[in-house]
């Protein structure tokens, strides 16, 4: 057998023990590994597939409740990725992540950190509305967390920014508080990772937004350290 079939269909196994390990399957071990998967050319069909294979999902019962799953949007070849929690009622009304209120109030931080959400990705830990938006379950973030790890393997960020508790706490491994998490860069995958307040946090909260503020000065100055 040629060598290059050979380190494919390596390759290709590595990847599909890598999405049994991301459903769930133990014993696995294999680090998840940070690879290009395209040229930035093919980027959008990966996205677009990404996009069909969301749409028909079933692997977890979210399906069952969900009008539209959220797969994420903007610039697919973006510096700054936002990862939220899931879809509420609007972003699953319309397919489209961070559209109610909070979603705004996320558009209004873009905007004051000198970028437009067409510059930006933003996506949610969780693709499907949750019922009365409810946390989403253990079975139901690894059921998800290949798309997730597919996205990031696309547009490979300079800097993740993982809104709220919970998506820095899944993100991170960690149950720490988001007032523990916030603030500094940590590696994710070696991929620097700021986590902050939720803007529906911040919306209940508007004394956070100084703080919110402070983090969001901390991506901009290592982005244009990097730039
Ligand atoms: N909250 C989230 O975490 N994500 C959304 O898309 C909307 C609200």
């Amino acid at each position: 057998m040629p060598t290059d079939n050979l380190s494919d269909l390596v390759e290709k196994l590595k990847r599909q023990l890598q999405y049994f390990q991301s459903l769930g399957v133990e014993g696995l071990n294999i680090p998840w590994e940070r690879h290009r998967v395209a040229p930035a050319n093919q980027k959008r069909e990966l996205f677009h597939q990404l996009q069909q294979e969301v749409a028909r999902c079933q692997r977890c019962s979210l399906c069952l409740t969900r009008k539209t799953p959220v797969l994420g949007e903007g610039d697919v070849n973006a510096q700054l990725m936002f990862i939220g929690e899931a879809p509420g009622y609007w972003e699953d009304v319309k397919g489209r992540p961070f559209v109610g209120k909070a979603g705004q109030k996320l558009t209004d931080i873009i905007r004051a950190m000198g970028l437009s959400r067409q510059e930006v990705y933003i996506t949610n830990i969780v693709k499907c509305r949750p019922p009365n938006n409810r946390d989403p379950k253990t079975e139901e973030i690894e059921s998800c967390r290949n798309y997730l790890l597919q996205q990031i393997n696309i547009i490979e960020p300079k800097v993740i920014c993982a809104l709220g508790t919970f998506s820095a706490q899944s993100l991170l491994n960690s149950s720490l508080p988001i007032s523990q998490l916030r603030g500094k860069f940590w590696d994710y995958h070696g991929i620097k990772l700021m986590a902050t307040f939720h803007p529906a946090f911040l919306l209940r909260n508007p004394y956070k937004k100084g703080e919110t503020w402070e983090d969001m000065k901390k991506i901009k100055a290592y982005l244009q350290q990097e730039s």
